[in-house]
């Protein structure tokens, strides 16, 4: 029995030597020793964060230790790569500012719009009843959104950074141009007709691709076939171009997207995104206005380093709570200024997501993952909705000497609003 207890006890000093000593997590999570305890824990992973069920096989919660693993054999050997242990230390303060002025606002307009909307696949092109043709991409709404929000949080004092403020520009230092010519050496028309270079891409695709998408669409199998099956050279371009695009240049861009955020180390961070229901040609009956907030691991979705401490760091932190107080409240007021309501299916995108309340859904997007802090990443509105897309496509006011539509102007104090709303300050806006 001694020898039993003894030998218990050297495997427990050996496994906490083992997570001091290990390069992974590098002392990140410091602050949080002894300072939270299992129940917050237990409740954050069980509420917000575990989706698929392969997630278990990368922590364990004892009475007195969050545990991490990098794979499931490592869990079985007891062989984790990071401890936290639990205990009721003073834990490390959410800070609030009580003003306006100085406060730190990322904002990130979605995707790139422009020259880039048909190879990204984010835009409408739709025919009314009427015949009437609307064309519009959803990066130009987010751009000039973000532009409109960032002049009304500057009037009040606040300090804001826009990850990018041009459509068609990229925030990768590289871009898609750049980066196809570096990684294929394909620099004109005449090269993406060449099969030759056209093999070099496919082959990159083959190995570089993500090996699980959400929807059908993205799967890499599905455009790999697509482009395989074209039947010539020029057959080929478009599917091979809007495939690199998606499953491996987009990751890139989004990856900066998160550094650049994380460097200005702000108070909060709003993602402007527009929603939309099927393709680019479909049209929709509904319109309505949801935001995700971070978790919903989906199984193989701890696999490398940097998500599991993301993991471990929604799971400690308050991110989450503040994410859904932040957008509780800009949902809150799309609803009311935009006249549309609130998402309030709690079977939306069920695979994927994890239903919080209504207009709320965890989801592990790359920002909503990546991102540190209080987080509303904004899906507004449905593009092709008809009245939405008559909506969003009259150019009836300006900004920065560009004809743009008004309803932008209302998503952006829509946003405003709720930033205000979520720090409790009276401030109308106008
Ligand atoms: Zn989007």
């Amino acid at each position: 029995m001694v020898m039993f207890k003894l030998c218990v006890a050297t495997i427990i000093f050996f496994v906490e030597l083992f997570a001091y000593t290990s390069a992974a997590y590098q002392g990140k999570f410091e602050n949080f020793q002894e300072a939270v305890k299992k129940e917050s824990v237990e409740d954050k992973i069980s509420k917000y964060l575990k989706k698929g069920s392969e997630v278990s096989d990368h922590f364990l919660v004892t009475e007195n230790q969050l545990f991490m693993f990098a794979t499931k054999i490592d869990k079985l050997n007891k062989n984790p790569e990071f401890v936290l242990r639990f205990g009721s230390r003073q834990a490390p303060k959410f800070f609030v500012k009580k003003s306006l002025h100085g406060l730190r606002v990322a904002i990130d307009p979605g995707h790139l719009g422009g020259r880039m909307a048909f190879i990204e696949e984010r835009f409408v092109d739709m025919s009314l009843p009427d015949n009437t043709r609307i064309q519009f991409d959803e990066g130009t709404l987010a751009t000039v959104t973000a532009k409109i929000l960032k002049q009304y949080l500057i009037a009040v004092g606040a300090e804001v950074l826009l990850t990018r403020d041009e459509p068609g520009k990229s925030v990768y230092t590289l871009s898609f141009d750049a980066w196809c010519a570096k990684s294929f050496a394909i620099t004109s028309d005449r090269d993406w007709l060449d099969p030759k270079k056209q093999q070099v891409a496919i082959d990159y695709l083959k190995n570089h691709s993500p090996s699980f998408m959400l929807f059908k669409s993205e799967a890499p199998e599905k455009r790999l076939t697509s482009i395989i099956r074209a039947q010539d050279a020029s057959a080929k371009v478009v599917p091979l171009k809007k495939a690199l695009f998606r499953l491996c240049y987009n990751s890139l861009d989004l990856n900066a997207r998160a550094e650049k955020i994380n460097s200005f180390k702000p108070d909060l961070t709003i993602i402007i995104h527009f929603n939309a229901s099927g393709g680019a040609h479909d049209i929709s009956a509904a319109d309505y206005n949801l935001a995700f907030v971070p978790g919903s691991f989906l199984d193989g979705e701890l696999k490398d380093l940097l998500s599991r401490e993301e993991f471990v760091r929604l799971s400690l932190s308050d991110d989450i709570k503040e994410s859904v107080k932040l957008s509780r409240a800009v949902v809150k007021n799309m609803e009311k200024m935009l006249n549309v309501s609130t998402m309030k299916n709690s079977q939306y995108q069920p695979n994927g997501t994890i239903f919080v309340e209504n207009g709320i859904y965890c989801r592990n997007l790359a920002l909503t993952r990546l991102v540190h802090g209080p987080i509303c990443y904004g899906e507004t509105l449905i593009q092709n909705n008809p009245e939405e897309a008559v909506l969003l496509s009259q150019k009836d006011c300006e900004i920065d000497g560009v004809s743009v539509s008004s309803r932008l102007k209302n998503v952006a104090g829509a946003y405003f609003q709720g930033i205000l709303d979520y720090f409790e300050f009276n401030g109308q806006h106008k």
